[in-house]
């Protein structure tokens, strides 16, 4: 790596710092200098670390496959989803410190999915509590073996080691609210969507919104809940003013409601397609082969997230 004088930042984040006119800030934790955890600040104390675009955990990003970020209050600090692995959430709490003493007194964890909840544990203790959708204990319960199981044997027990599943102790029913010290987060159970325990994060100091991986940019949305409900929920989150989103996949943020169209473009062109092959009576490995094929130029990782996205519209709208 290239250093650009003691900041630790190399050429090529100093020059994309520059263009951006953001703040990058590059923590290096003492026990693992090879992977420094990069911070985008989109919004003044609202940070944002971007996660590779990768199909699955590796030894080498160790989970670090899903953006993660931390609102900065008066009196504490909320993360807002925290990575695949403790390994990494030690790294994301590190580069906290580097930011702010405050304590971390929230984790809020926008869905179930391990990328974005597997480095909780690296957050435990001081009286944080861990916050969620009501219904993501149980998808969370339902699927711990699996999700351990399988991303253990992906990453390696090395970067895995510390790992585990920790369950929310505060519930979000409809709205919560969480004070910060002089700054509000308004946190909102969403309907099934992406899957079915979507919460999104509204910062009220700038308008930023962490919608988790209800928006997708660049890295291929992935069904795990009802297409019917993601096109909806999006079409109204499209009509809610924000300054800005932070995206699950994708860059650290984006300009609203922009970023809803090309998601909503791949979800309704699924969703054309599979009514029309039911309609035909056609098969569903027929319609994995063919449906929204049109998209494929649009996004990574087509091949390995899409069929799946298919089979599951397959199955979902077979029965409407
Ligand atoms: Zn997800």
């Amino acid at each position: 790596m290239l250093k650009a004088g003691g900041l630790g930042l190399d050429r090529r984040q100093l020059l994309s710092g520059i263009i951006g006119s953001l703040l990058f800030y590059r923590a290096f934790p003492s026990d693992a200098a090879a992977h420094a955890t990069t911070l985008v600040e989109v919004a003044p104390g609202v940070f944002v670390h971007r996660g590779e675009h990768a199909p699955g955990y590796t030894p080498a990003n160790r989970g670090d496959i899903s953006n993660c970020g931390f609102v900065v209050g008066g009196e504490c600090v909320a993360v807002i989803d925290t990575g695949g692995t403790a390994a990494f959430g030690k790294e994301l709490h590190q580069a906290i410190r580097g930011v702010t003493p405050l304590p971390v007194r929230y984790v809020v964890n926008t869905h179930m999915h391990p990328d974005h909840v597997l480095g909780n544990a690296a957050f435990r203790g001081d009286g944080t509590h861990f916050v969620g959708h009501h219904k993501l204990a149980a998808a969370l319960t339902a699927r711990a073996e699996r999700y351990i199981a399988a991303n253990k044997t992906a990453a390696g027990d090395e970067a895995f080691a510390g790992t585990e599943i920790v369950l929310p102790d505060m519930a979000v029913e409809t709205t919560t609210s969480l004070d910060l010290g002089g700054r509000r987060l308004e946190l909102v159970a969403r309907r099934t969507a992406h899957t079915d325990n979507d919460l999104t994060v509204r910062d009220e100091a700038t308008g930023t919104l962490f919608v988790g991986d209800l928006i997708f940019s660049g890295h291929v949305p992935a069904l795990d809940g009802s297409i019917r409900g993601w096109i909806s929920l999006l079409e109204e989150l499209s009509a809610t003013p924000a300054e800005r989103i932070v995206p699950g996949h994708g860059p650290a943020s984006m300009p609203w409601p922009a970023a809803a169209t090309p998601m909503l473009q791949y979800l309704q062109a699924i969703a054309t397609d599979v009514r029309d092959a039911i309609a035909k009576g056609r098969s569903m490995s027929e319609t994995m082969r063919t449906a929204a094929e049109g998209e494929r130029a649009n996004w990574e990782l087509f091949d390995e997230f899409h069929p799946r996205n298919v089979s599951a519209a397959f199955a979902e709208l077979e029965w409407e």
